[in-house]
């Protein structure tokens, strides 16, 4: 999400999809209830999926480690989720090789 308060001042962000949207749609409200959960992030992501500066969304919160909300077409599960695959395979990848 690409909120002016919670990102400085990046290039990108002028051209993302979400700008001026409302940013409830990228953050889950407290007792949200599951398929409301479900179809929220669904709208957000397909917003997402049209933004000219996704990638670069995304990558800035997996950078900041962004720890709440929709960025890039990824929730925050989805990120963490992404972390881990990435810390293990940096971990496979260094293990020393037996011969
Ligand atoms: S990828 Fe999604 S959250 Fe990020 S700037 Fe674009 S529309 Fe907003």
């Amino acid at each position: 999400m690409s909120g002016e308060a919670d990102q400085g001042n990046a290039e990108w962000q002028q051209f993302s999809a979400c700008r001026g949207s409302n940013t409830e749609l990228f953050y889950p409200r407290d007792g949200e209830a599951q398929h409301v959960r479900l179809r929220r992030e669904r709208t957000a992501k397909q917003l997402c999926d049209a933004c000219p500066v996704a990638r670069h969304c995304a990558d800035y919160a997996l950078m900041s480690k962004e720890r709440h909300g929709i960025w890039g077409g990824m929730t925050a599960q989805e990120r963490r989720n992404h972390e881990r695959r990435a810390r293990f395979a940096v971990a496979r990848n260094s293990r020393p090789v037996s011969l």
